[in-house]
């Protein structure tokens, strides 16, 4: 049942063999094909017409022809520090394809059982976890932000003691590379030159081809730089969303630039600069407001890790890029958001002053936006609603109509193009976990109506209106933590 549609590679395995650990699947029980992206497949090369025919792969009981499973070593800073016994724990990559459009594709079986990197991990992934990964990535996708896809998930009947007993599940997560920052720190900390000069080249010649024909030491200089600056504009649209990821260990860091591994992740509801999502995260070191700064500290680690091979004064280079990319993404996406394209001084300030009210007063966030991108069509009520303090909303909006009068476009035409940066529908906690609790349930009919209206996140979808409404009481702070 191989398509014929997609050419085959398993270029990881080029790599030398210390980046991996050959391991067939364990498979899980019962398993069902619960979801399934067909217009990602259809992306990808391939079409589906019987989504159970995926269920023997997703159980990890069934390889096809040319999957050569293995678990990906790799090494990486959890919370500040080092932890050389990471990889693959809980995840298998089957192999590549190459899609009629020359995109390739990583498949990578999340919950496939253990692996020589499990440590004290039972190698599974529970089925809450796995529709929140699911549901987030084509969220994410949605937003138009960089990320790691979904493409099937399955459900099993296995039973997984976590903070209680749940159920197994799997996830064929996809992705242009499954290559993260901790590659790079084992090659370094534990192989040497050789092996960190062979990974750059590998990751250049298959993700940032662009460069190949540069001499050498341009070609590594220029490679970090992007690198840094993907990172870098990564969490400006991270900001700028109100996306917190909860896990920005260097191990989660995509070298490509996508938002890898979804976790204990969570979308703003009132914006609330120090949010810290992960419950397990004590001290707030991943705390919304901090996770730039992160950013820049994984590109050190990551800095460190090339030293070897680079030099100094190249990877000194390649950092420095990292403060200029973030400001001028994020000032961009601030500006689009409030419908500003003349650009001027003062425009920095007004961005921080908003963000400085939404947060003094608890306004929701994805709300205050959307309300704003209809200013004129709707009036200011929508606005001044978000607010307590009503008169704290005039003032704003006194300033705001001021700005605006040293815009060219006239008010309809930025709304419109205000509405299509400006999210309707977010993944709120609480949405993921009401569809959680209907697929422990069985039905999975929810889950698909949620993700079909997160594909259009910007569009207005007026039979969906409820998925835009304020986190009911219960949804406001839920419990999530590492444990998935
Ligand atoms: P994460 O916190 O999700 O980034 O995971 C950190 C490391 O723990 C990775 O090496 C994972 O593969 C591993 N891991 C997480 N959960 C499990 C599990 N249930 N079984 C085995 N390994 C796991
Ligand atoms: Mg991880
Ligand atoms: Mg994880």
């Amino acid at each position: 049942m191989t398509p014929d549609t997609f050419r085959i590679e398993h270029r990881y395995l080029e790599l030398p063999d210390s980046f991996y650990t050959v391991q067939p699947p364990k498979p899980v029980s019962g398993a069902r094909v619960v979801c399934f992206n067909h217009k990602l497949a259809d992306t990808m090369g391939f079409h589906v017409r019987n989504e159970q025919d995926w269920a023997g792969v997703g159980a990890g009981r069934e390889l096809l022809e040319g999957m050569e499973p293995v678990a990906m070593k790799y090494t990486g800073h959890q919370f500040g520090m080092y932890n050389p016994e990471l990889g693959d724990g809980r995840g298998l990559l089957l192999w590549e394809t190459v899609g009629p459009d020359g995109t390739r594709w990583d498949w990578h079986l999340k919950g496939a059982g253990t692996t020589p990197y499990s440590r004290f991990g039972d190698g599974r992934a529970v089925l809450r976890s796995t529709i929140r990964e699911y549901l987030c990535s084509e969220a994410m996708n949605g937003l138009g932000i960089a990320t790691t896809r979904a493409l099937f998930m399955v459900s099993a009947t296995d039973p997984v003691r976590r903070e209680s007993i749940e159920t197994a599940a799997t996830l064929m997560r996809v992705a242009h590379s499954h290559i993260r920052f901790g590659h790079f720190e084992f090659a370094a900390y534990h192989e040497g030159p050789n092996a960190i000069e062979t990974l750059i080249e590998h990751v250049i010649a298959l993700h940032y081809p662009h460069l190949i024909e540069l001499p050498r030491e341009q070609r590594h200089q220029r490679w970090f730089a992007e690198v840094v600056e993907r990172t870098a504009r990564l969490i400006a649209d991270w900001q700028t969303v109100g996306f917190c990821h909860g896990v920005m260990n260097s191990d989660n860091m995509s070298i490509i630039g996508d938002t890898f591994d979804y976790g204990p992740y969570a979308f703003l509801d009132d914006f609330d600069a120090g949010f810290v999502c992960n419950h397990s995260d004590h001290e707030g070191r991943y705390a919304y407001n901090r996770q730039p700064q992160v950013g820049f500290t994984n590109c050190q680690y990551l800095a460190n890790a090339l030293l070897p091979a680079m030099g100094e004064d190249k990877v000194r280079e390649g950092l420095k890029q990292y403060e200029a990319a973030y400001n001028q993404r994020f000032e961009q996406n601030m500006r689009d958001k409030l419908g500003l394209a003349e650009p001027e001084d003062n425009d920095l300030r007004l961005i921080m002053d908003t963000l400085t009210m939404l947060h003094e007063h608890s306004v929701d966030y994805t709300r205050f936006f959307r309300a704003l991108s209809n200013l004129h069509r709707h009036g200011t009520s929508p606005v001044r609603d978000l607010f307590i303090d009503r008169s704290v909303a005039d003032e704003w909006l006194e300033r705001y109509e001021e700005r605006l009068t040293r815009e060219n476009r006239a008010h309809d035409e930025r709304e419109y193009a205000m509405r299509g940066v400006n999210p309707k529908y977010i993944l709120r906690n609480y949405l993921a976990q009401q569809v959680i609790m209907e697929a422990a349930n069985g039905d999975y009919g929810p889950m698909k109506e949620l993700i079909a209206v997160l594909e259009k996140p910007f569009d207005e979808q007026p039979e969906f209106e409820h998925y835009a409404a304020l986190p009911p009481e219960w949804g406001k702070h839920l419990n999530i933590s590492c444990s998935s």
